[in-house]
């Protein structure tokens, strides 16, 4: 029995963690490893973003790179085996840990990495991250938290061989203080980072409710035949449904309870958004939600 016991563990030892990633194709240049609708956890350690590969001609274009670094290396060895090339550009749309923390795994490979300014201010390189703390350590081996080479402020381009990439910083605070989205115009693809959630009730925790639903108006308006968000595998105009209506009518109501004289906490206890009840982490985003829209708007009409 201890003979069996001694061999498991050197099975298990010998053989490195595997996510069981599969990449979508969502159009001839276009794959995306599209995440859970969950939070991290041991259960699916961190799979639960989206990582996007572009076929740029002669190499990959990455956005963004995942929870952790083996979680990269898996995407990236299903790529090759579809084309084998180079991953020459790397975008982080945004400082959330689920995002990038396979950076350094690209580094590696010697792909340089672009990501929204603030990048540096924001990122303390020796603090624990959240991923860290809520997945397997098996799965967070080799992970080194790894800043972009270079900071978008406005606006960048990427020229390459199947057209120019467009990378644009949101010019108001919206999922965050600093969000970058991409666009590809030979291929009419957005890629909306976490301005963008289709399969779960976004987070408004480090954002803006105004800012969001005007930057929302905006990448509407460029009307991409394809869209892709930071969570969730819609990638046609419906993607940004749910984040679009459910801000949208979360901003109403709460203005509407701040109208009313109704405190934060009876705000909270009381708008339901029913419609909203069964799509995933209603419970754990919503109240927060109210909260923060809450404080923000309380001070719009003085
Ligand atoms: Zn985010």
């Amino acid at each position: 029995m201890r003979t069996l016991w001694v061999i498991m563990l050197v099975v298990l030892q010998a053989s490195a963690f595997e996510y069981g990633l599969k990449p979508s194709k969502v159009s001839e240049d276009i794959y995306c490893f599209f995440g859970k609708p969950e939070v991290m956890d041991k259960h699916n350690n961190g799979n639960m973003v989206n990582s996007c590969y572009v076929d740029m001609g002669s190499s990959w274009l990455v956005i963004d790179t995942g929870p952790t670094y083996l979680y990269a290396k898996e995407a990236s060895q299903h790529m090759r085996s579809i084309k084998e090339m180079p991953v020459k550009y790397v975008i982080n749309t945004h400082i959330h840990d689920d995002h990038w923390l396979g950076n350094g795994y690209y580094a590696s490979l010697g792909a340089k990495i672009v990501g929204p300014s603030l990048f540096t201010a924001e990122i303390d390189l020796k603090a624990e991250t959240r991923m860290q703390k809520r997945i397997l350590k098996e799965a967070f081996l080799d992970t080194v938290p790894t800043l972009p080479q270079a900071m978008v402020e406005e606006e960048m381009v990427l020229h390459l061989a199947k057209g120019d990439v467009f990378l644009y910083l949101a010019q108001e605070r919206a999922h965050t203080e600093s969000d970058l989205f991409v666009t590809i115009p030979s291929m009419d693809v957005l890629f909306g980072g976490d301005l963008i959630f289709n399969d779960r009730i976004p987070s408004l925790r480090d954002g803006d409710i105004n800012g969001w639903l005007s930057v929302l108006d905006m990448l509407k308006a460029m009307k991409s035949k394809i869209v892709i968000g930071g969570h969730g595998d819609k990638s046609d105009t419906h993607a940004f449904d749910l984040t679009y209506d459910y801000l949208f009518e979360l901003r109403q109501e709460v203005k509407a309870a701040i109208d009313d004289g109704i405190g934060i906490d009876e705000a909270v206890e009381t708008i339901k958004m029913p419609a909203y009840a069964e799509t995933h982490l209603y419970l754990m985003m919503h109240r927060q939600n109210i909260e923060v829209a809450y404080r923000m708007l309380e001070w719009d009409d003085e």
